[in-house]
């Protein structure tokens, strides 16, 4: 402490994202900077810091923490108010703090940084090779955390003691390990194993005989940080092949990671955006063009996803000579969630890895890769969650469930939205356990009295998602229909709770308040008021309920049934199989049959009438085969799909898909020409709805937006408007995003529904 300046004192209080992100350390650098003496700890809410000094260091303090925030961080609000000056000489690292109900954020994982790797690939340094290196700037985080606040005895990492040389790092203010939470060394840490037939390997040996098992074509099983990998070489065929038989997965797309970024820009085409977000923080999966078409890898797409690598031991791997191009997908059968336990692992993956090489670190909650594509969110998992993707008005903690396909879950607390990671489809018992741990997790973490949280869940009542919200012992229980939730998540993540709009909401199931399958909906209100449905698709019967998604041709039978004159599809061209002759009878029945407004059954329709006449293997692979066959065209004079007494009819649309086969028309000119007829027909909705309501934000919404032939000409028809278009960034446009405006709508509506 200076002597002479008048010393005063002050407390500040910083929240956002400041545990787990070397926020302490760099308090620490920048009081001693400014000769200031105090204190500082992590409390439930953030950070607490206590100065003593002269009145201008403390301003230049708080300016200069600003300016050197570190990286990960990210402050929300810092408070300065006067305090009693304790006398302190020095400034130090206090102890955490608990007290109330912790609302300070976890970190997302990080990947490992340059100087750690660096270090890593020093054969002086005596983190040589070690593959659990990290640092404050690095590392894991929300797969490490079991509890708050953020400190090594609430990590997976707590049964490993510091040696004296990573605790002298740990305790060092000056060393950038200061504070690293799950800081360890190849003395003192967890190791990897392999374990290859009855053999088992150590640490260097172990990725060394990794890394010649995947050359030589085997399947392996490897540890990361939200779960296993199976990993194989993306171009050797023959094992991508079996990867798919042995996993059951037929023929949904497996993501690449590639070594570096120079392999990843040979199998993918990269825009400047693409490339960001390739070497992004969450380095997430990200589909681009391919370049070279790996058959085995990615069937039927004209898309590849590739990553990079982001722990140090995929770096060790390929160092050691891994394939360049690793398939690296979630270690699971088919759609279950990825097994991320030992134990789980060795049992479901047996019979499909021929080794596994085993972290000991455990982890502690099951986090997927996250996908992503220039201008969107698909899956957001590791590397995005926990963040918060929005500021919220709700005066009691809101804990919003999603829907049953590609959930998540969003707790609003402190007035934050954090988005789960992706959780999964919930008629998996494995993504249901996920689910429930999910809330588990968030209510423990977070605090939360099941008497003061406000559940919501969606409005079906057969979803499991509603099921389990009723069976909650919560103060109240609130039931948001699934579009209107689609909706809410666009403007929940703009932080526009007034904005009246018109939302567009295509997807290819939710329950409306009818009772009927909707979704080609057009809602008009705000997120304050409600979305009142305006308009929709032309309705059609569905054979079968939400059953008919995974059969396009069943799918098809109550729409090309309302067609005029409509020939036989059994014969030539269309030859559709004999699920169809069913699917006439359920219908003519009139059992387990329900009126639809769904896109996504439209999209099936077309892409039955061109082609796609099997059942598919993976939700949404209908109409992204429909997708991809219309991409082999640049254009096409649009189909009619006129929009009439609040309808669109799909009716002159199927007709001319028909037709035109019929005359042997090229399938993907007549795919080109039925996205270009939907946008153009969507476009001249939007503007009548606009114009007669009086509105000039539109908003678009729900899976089918992830179809970006769709999605780029139909605002492309809108550019010459005065129309505003928003879509959704933050969380997907699939159901992956309905959890957040769930709670949107919950947070605004409070006095509604407590009325
Ligand atoms: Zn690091
Ligand atoms: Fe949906």
């Amino acid at each position: 402490m200076p002597d002479g300046a008048a010393v005063c004192a002050r407390s500040i209080r910083i929240r956002g994202v400041v545990q787990g992100v070397g926020f302490r350390p760099s308090v620490w650098r920048v009081a001693h900077a400014n000769q200031l003496a105090g204190w500082v700890l992590n409390e439930e809410g953030g950070v607490q810091i206590h100065l003593e000094g002269g009145e201008d260091r403390i301003n230049a303090f708080v300016r200069d923490l600003v300016a050197t925030a570190p990286a990960a961080s990210f402050i929300t609000a810092i408070e300065v108010e006067p305090a009693e000056p304790g006398g302190f000489r020095e400034f130090t690292i206090r102890p955490s703090r608990r007290d109330g109900s912790p609302t300070a954020r976890i970190s997302p994982d990080l990947p490992v940084c340059d100087e750690c790797l660096r270090e890593l690939f020093d054969p002086r340094d005596r983190r040589y090779h070690y593959p659990y290196i990290n640092c404050t700037n690095c590392g894991p985080r929300y797969t490490i955390v079991r509890a708050l606040p953020y400190d090594r005895p609430n990590t997976t990492m707590a049964g490993w003691p510091m040696d004296d040389p990573c605790a002298a790092e740990y305790h060092d203010p000056a060393n950038r390990r200061f504070h690293a939470q799950p800081v360890a060394c190849p003395s003192c840490g967890p190791c990897y194993w392999l374990h290859c037939g009855g053999e088992s390997l150590q640490g260097d040996a172990s990725i060394q005989r990794t890394a010649r098992l995947l050359a030589g074509g085997s399947i392996v099983a490897v540890k990361g940080l939200g779960g296993y990998h199976l990993a194989c070489d993306a171009t050797n065929a023959t094992a991508v092949q079996a990867l798919r038989e042995r996993k059951y997965r037929k023929e949904q797309p497996f993501a690449v990671m590639a070594r570096d970024l120079g392999t990843a820009r040979h199998l993918v085409s990269l825009d400047a955006a693409a490339e960001a977000l390739l070497v992004s923080s969450p380095r997430p999966i990200v589909l681009a063009p391919a370049r070279i078409h790996l058959q085995a890898v990615a069937p039927d797409t004209t898309e590849l996803g590739v990553m990079l690598p982001y722990t140090p031991l995929h770096h060790l791997l390929f160092d050691a000579g891994a394939p360049d191009a690793l398939v690296m997908t979630s270690a699971n059968r088919s759609s279950e969630p990825i097994a991320y336990t030992d134990e789980d692992a060795l049992a479901r993956l047996e019979g499909i890895a021929d080794a596994f090489l085993i972290g000991e670190r455990p982890i502690a909650r099951r986090v997927d890769d996250s996908v992503v594509r220039s201008g969107g969110i698909l899956r957001r998992a590791r590397g995005y969650a926990p963040g918060a993707v929005a500021e919220l008005p709700a005066s009691r903690p809101i804990l919003a469930l999603g829907a049953d396909l590609k959930n998540s879950i969003t707790l609003v607390v402190g007035g934050q939205a954090i988005v789960s990671q992706h959780i999964g489809d919930l008629d998996q018992y494995e993504a249901l356990q996920s689910f429930e741990e999910t809330i588990r997790d968030f209510t423990t973490m977070y605090d939360i009295r099941w008497q003061d949280v406000i559940v919501v869940h969606d409005a079906h009542p057969q979803y499991a998602s509603t099921r389990h919200a009723i069976s909650l012992p919560a103060a109240s229980t609130i039931a948001i229909q699934h579009h209107r939730a689609h909706a809410a998540s666009v403007l929940a993540e703009r932080g526009e709770w007034d904005r009246p709009v018109l939302a567009v909401v295509l997807d290819g199931t939710g329950y409306g308040d009818d009772g009927a399958i909707w979704g080609g909906e057009f809602l008009t209100g705000s997120l304050r008021h409600g979305f009142e449905r305006v308009a929709h698709l032309r309705s059609a019967a569905l054979a079968g309920g939400d059953a008919a998604a995974r059969h396009p041709v069943q799918a098809a039978v109550g729409f090309v049934s309302q067609i005029p004159g409509l020939p036989d599809l059994e014969a030539p061209p269309f030859h559709f199989p004999d699920r169809y002759r069913h699917a006439q009878q359920i219908l003519q029945l009139g059992t387990r049959t329900f009126p639809t407004t769904s896109m996504g059954r439209l999209f099936d329709t077309a892409a039955a009438l061109l082609g796609f006449t099997r059942s598919i293997t993976y939700e949404g692979q209908a109409a992204m085969w429909l997708e991809h066959l219309a991409r082999g065209r640049n254009e096409a004079n649009p189909y009619p799909f006129p929009f009439e007494n609040g309808q669109l009819d799909f009716r002159p649309l199927l007709s001319a898909v028909i037709h035109n086969r019929l005359q042997g028309g090229d399938p993907a000119s007549i795919a080109r020409a039925f996205h270009e007829g939907l946008a153009a027909g969507l476009a001249e909705a939007i503007r009548t709805v606009c114009h007669s309501a009086r509105l000039n934000t539109v908003v678009l919404s729900g899976g089918v937006f992830q179809n970006s032939l769709l999605l780029r000409s139909l605002q492309d028809r809108l550019a010459g408007t005065h129309l505003e278009i928003w879509t959704n960034h933050s969380v997907p446009p699939n159901d992956g995003g309905v959890s957040l405006g769930q709670a949107a709508l919950a947070a605004l509506q409070q006095d509604l529904f407590h009325a």
